[in-house]
Order: structure tokens, then sequence, then C-alpha cells
């Protein structure tokens, strides 16, 4: 099969840069499940932006590059910040709709901005944008959608990317898909880790995928854990969004007592790795709640319907009862290695949303931050991709990959282990010698799977490969690192050290080697 541009995933960056090109050349879309599923369909609090007088493209700069620990590229987050009001714009032209009042549009705050300027609808802010970006995409006939196909590997010829091998997950069968330029918008990497707040999609395909192609990755080691999700016993841990801490809510340990105000003067508003560790410690005293009952029942039901429902589910009613929470893992700040028009290291490969390291969030993640990048670089890429059309669609082949019923029981074993391991030995609090052990691990988990695949593939075997090798960069990378910055935090290096580490940490596969350097 041939087209102008292939783009895996259907999230908000691979869905905008879909409807943003598809006026130049053909597009298809493969999914690896249905188009809604993906980071971006549970996104509650909003999308960070300048959009009301009073706040400036300057002060969204100086709290981005503030939470990013000295990392974040200067002149990529003042791109972030300038183009955010035309995202903005764009998002509505696609039919979202945000909250108002007063007829502006409402705007909350959240921890680490210094201004109120998160843009939002009600507590799923993601799903309307999934939402009304799937209806576009569905009425736009340039663009075709393939629902559970799982992209495999890209395909290259000499150097350069021509494609990629997809699995049809119902058909069992695999094909190729050639185009003049593919593009990766595959999301994050959340669900190699035990407590998560990401869906089960999150397995860092893309990385792996563009790693095995050999592209440059970066900042693999920034893993931001969310401060508050569901903490209850048969619960998902489900996200509290960090909207209700921005509306006035407090935190509480088992005695009662607020804490955070004994760790930073913003309180609950303080950078995320902040509150996620202090919470992390108290937990070893006991439960840590949330409460915002204060706020009374109508506010909390008008603004947090979603929470407050899911909330129900387990017995938990957040206008009447503390909500007990806990941190778990939520974003990568780091990625496949791009600039700000979504080329990576290798020609005709582009890369947009949380798959990517564009440089905007360094070591920490300024919540809201990352609706945004996926719109702006998104858009701006698609305003260069029209070059690729130059391209003469080349195919060839390569290696034939089949398809194959393998045993599921040893694999979701093989699966939940490397979970759990991730998040004991390199999670919101690391040291070398877990990490050390979490690299033996992954040693036998690797070989174990080369010879499982040996007799062809399937998702869940594809997805554990991709999750082995997204915790082996994530675990050297922050074994690397011997400083504690943004995210990354050691207890054998708990200080900055910005006179050796105020550089980032690149991969790249080189055949059998991983090369690591430093830019
Ligand atoms: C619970 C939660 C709340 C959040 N809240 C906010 C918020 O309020 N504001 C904010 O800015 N950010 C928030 N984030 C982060 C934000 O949602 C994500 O960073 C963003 O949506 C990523 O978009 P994306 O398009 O890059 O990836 P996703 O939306 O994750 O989409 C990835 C797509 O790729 C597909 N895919 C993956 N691998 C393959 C493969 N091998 N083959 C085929 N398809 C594949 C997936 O199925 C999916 O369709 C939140 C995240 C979570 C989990």
């Amino acid at each position: 099969m041939k087209t102008d541009f292939l783009i895996v995933g259907s999230g908000i960056a691979g869905l905008n840069f879909a409807l943003k090109i598809a006026k130049y050349g053909k597009v298809i879309i493969v999914t690896k499940k249905e188009i809604m599923e993906s980071n971006t369909n549970l996104a509650q609090g909003g999308i960070a932006a300048v959009t009301q007088k009073g706040d400036s493209v300057q002060l969204h700069i100086k709290d981005t590059l503030t939470v990013g620990s000295g990392l974040s590229n200067k002149r990529i987050v003042k791109l972030l910040a300038e183009q955010g009001p035309e995202a903005i714009k764009s998002l509505l032209s696609f039919g979202v709709s945000f909250d108002k009042e007063n007829d502006e549009l409402h705007l909350t705050t959240e921890g680490g901005h210094s201004m109120a300027r998160v843009l939002h609808s009600g507590d799923s802010t993601g799903r309307e944008i999934e939402q009304a970006m799937t209806e576009s995409v569905r009425e736009n006939k340039d663009i075709e959608v393939f629902e559970d196909c799982f992209a495999i590997d890209l395909l290259l010829n000499q150097a350069e990317c021509i494609g990629a091998k997809i699995l049809d997950i119902k058909k069992r069968d695999v094909c190729d898909i050639f185009a003049r330029a593919t593009i990766l918008a595959t999301g994050g990497v959340g669900y190699i880790y035990q407590n998560t707040t990401n869906p089960e999609i999150a397995t860092g395909d893309g990385i792996a995928m563009a790693l095995r192609a050999g592209a440059k990755l970066e900042d693999m080691e920034f893993v931001q854990f969310h401060p508050t999700t569901l903490n209850k016993l048969g619960a998902p841990h489900f996200l509290i969004s960090e909207a209700l801490r921005g509306e006035g809510a407090i935190l509480v340990n088992e005695a009662g007592k607020r804490f955070m105000l004994a760790y930073d003067s913003m309180g609950e508003l303080a950078p995320r790795d902040i509150i996620a560790r202090t919470i992390f410690n108290e937990l070893k005293n006991g439960a840590v709640y949330l409460d915002i009952r204060h706020k009374g029942k109508s506010f909390v039901l008008d603004r947090f319907p979603m929470i407050h429902q899911e909330c129900l589910k387990y017995d938990l009613d957040i206008t009447e009862d503390l909500i007990p929470v806990s941190p778990a893992a939520h974003y990568l700040c780091g990625g496949i290695k791009t600039n700000e028009y979504g080329q990576t290291t290798i020609a005709n490969l582009l890369a947009f949303g949380e798959c990517t390291c564009t440089g905007v969030h360094g070591a920490n993640r300024l919540a809201s931050n990352s609706l945004l990048e996926s719109v702006v670089f998104s858009s701006l890429g698609a305003q260069k991709a029209k070059n690729y059309l130059k391209n003469k669609v080349k195919t060839t082949s390569q290696k034939e990959t089949v398809f194959s019923n393998i045993e599921t029981q040893e694999l979701n074993y093989l699966k939940a282990d490397l979970r759990k391991a991730m998040w004991d030995y390199v999670g919101i609090i690391r040291n070398n010698e877990q990490m050390q052990l979490m690299l033996s691990k992954l040693e036998k988990l690797n070989t174990r799977l080369v010879t499982i695949g040996k007799n062809g593939v399937n998702t869940r075997f594809l997805e554990l490969k991709n999750m082995t090798t997204v915790a082996n960069l994530i675990t050297k990378a922050a074994q690397t690192r011997k400083e504690s910055r943004g995210t990354h935090y050691r207890t054998d290096y708990p200080a900055t050290d910005d006179k050796n580490w105020l550089k980032h940490i690149r991969f790249q596969q080189l055949e059998e080697r991983l090369d690591v350097c430093f830019s």
C-alpha cells in the first residue's frame, strides 16, 4: 500500500498533523486500538496558552523554563509560548469547545503557573479535543484511518525512512505501507510502570521503533510522576487533576494536618516533582488525602463532574469525603529528538507529541504544556511537510515478519514483573544499586524475548519488547545522570550539579551498540 503521509497514532499530535496536511496530500493514520484510545482522551486539567490581558508570553516562557530546571531549550520554549494563541484558535476551528465565564474563556491554574492560563472543558478537556478532532478526521475524505493496526517497525532504504511495517490485528496479517513521509505520534511510556495514569496503549512503541531505526533520543531519564492519583485498593490510579489544587484543594496527612507549605512556599501548587516526592515520603507514615470539601457541593459538581462520577464508582463522594492519593507515572519529558518542525535525525521521518523531545520540557514539564506542545509543533511541521510531496514513494522488500499466536500467560507475567520492577527500582526516588538490579533484570528479559519471538510476533509480544527497550533507556539514562534535577531524583546524588550536568544525555543505536553522548 502507498500514501503521501503515513501517521502512526491517533492522539492530539497525529490527528492535528493529519488535519493540517490533508489539504496537500493523501493521509493514512494507523492506530493500534480504536481511534479515541490515547493519553489525549484522558487529559483532564486543560491546555496552557496566553489568551487574556494581564498574562504575557514572557511569563509563560519564564514559568516553563523554571519548571524545566535548566534543561529546556529557550528558543523552542519561546516558540511554544508565542504560538500558543494560534494553537487555541486552530482547536476552536476544529470545533473544540472550552468552558467560558461571562463570554470569556474560563482560565484555571495549575502547579508552576504564575497566572491562571489553562483553558479547559470541564474536567474532560482531552476527551473534548479528541472527539472534535476525530469527527473532523472522519469527515475528511483525504484521510483514511486504520484502527487495530499496530506499527511494528519503520521501513528504511539506505538510512531514509520510506514507511512502516504494520500488523493488522484483526486479520492477523503483516503488511508494508510506503509513504513520502512517515510520522510517529505514538504518545508516551507510562504503562511501563506498575502505577500510572496512562492507559495500556502507552508502551513507548514509537520511541523503541525510532531507536531501532537509528534515530537519536534525548532526556529519557526525565519521567514525570503525577502527585495525585486515586489511591484506593481495587481502584485504578485514576488521575485526580491538578486543577483541584488549582481551585483550592489542599493536601493533608493521616492526622488531617496540611503539610505542603512546610516543604515549598508555593504549597499545593509547587512543581509536580516536589509534591510527588513529598507525598511519596509522607505515605511512609500513613495515608495522604486531597481535600476539596470546603469549596462546596455545587462548585465541585459543576467544575469536576467527571472526577466526581469516577470516584463514586469506588464509593467515594469527593464533595463529602477526603480523597486518598498517591503519585503515579504520568509523562515522559524526553523522547525522539526533533527540531521545531518535527524532523528527526532520520530523513523523511517526523515525530510529534509525547513521543518526542522538542526541548520544551527539559528536566520537568509545566502542567498543561503537553497538549499545547503537540498542537504547536505538529502545526509547524505540517507547514513544512508539503516539501515531502517532492519525494518519490520508494518500496523495498525486507525480511518478512509473520503473525504468531504466542501464548499470553508468560507474556502477561513478564509484563507485570517488568512494570513492578520499574516502579520499585527506577521510580520517584532512585539510586545506583537499584538501577543496576533493573539493568540485570532487563538483560534476562531481553534474552527470553529473543527466544519467544523466534516464530513470529503478536501485539502483546511487540509491546513487551518495546517496553523492555524503553525501560532500558530510562534506566541507563537515570544511572548515567549522577545528580538530581527536575523529575529525576537520586538518593546517592541528591544535589543538582550545574557544573557537570547542565547537559542532555543522548542515545543512538549503532548496530549492536547503544551509543551514549552528551549535548
Ligand atoms: C490521565 C492523563 C491526564 C493528562 N492531563 C493533561 C492535561 O490536562 N494537559 C496536558 O497538557 N497534558 C495532559 N496529559 C498529557 C497529555 O494528555 C499527553 O501528553 C498528550 O495527549 C499526548 O498526545 P499524543 O498525541 O502525543 O499521544 P496519545 O494521545 O497518547 O496518542 C498516541 C496514539 O498512538 C497510538 N499508538 C501507539 N503505539 C502504536 C503502534 N505501535 N501502532 C499504532 N498506533 C500506536 C495509540 O493507540 C494512540 O492512538 C495527561 C495525560 C494523562 C494520561
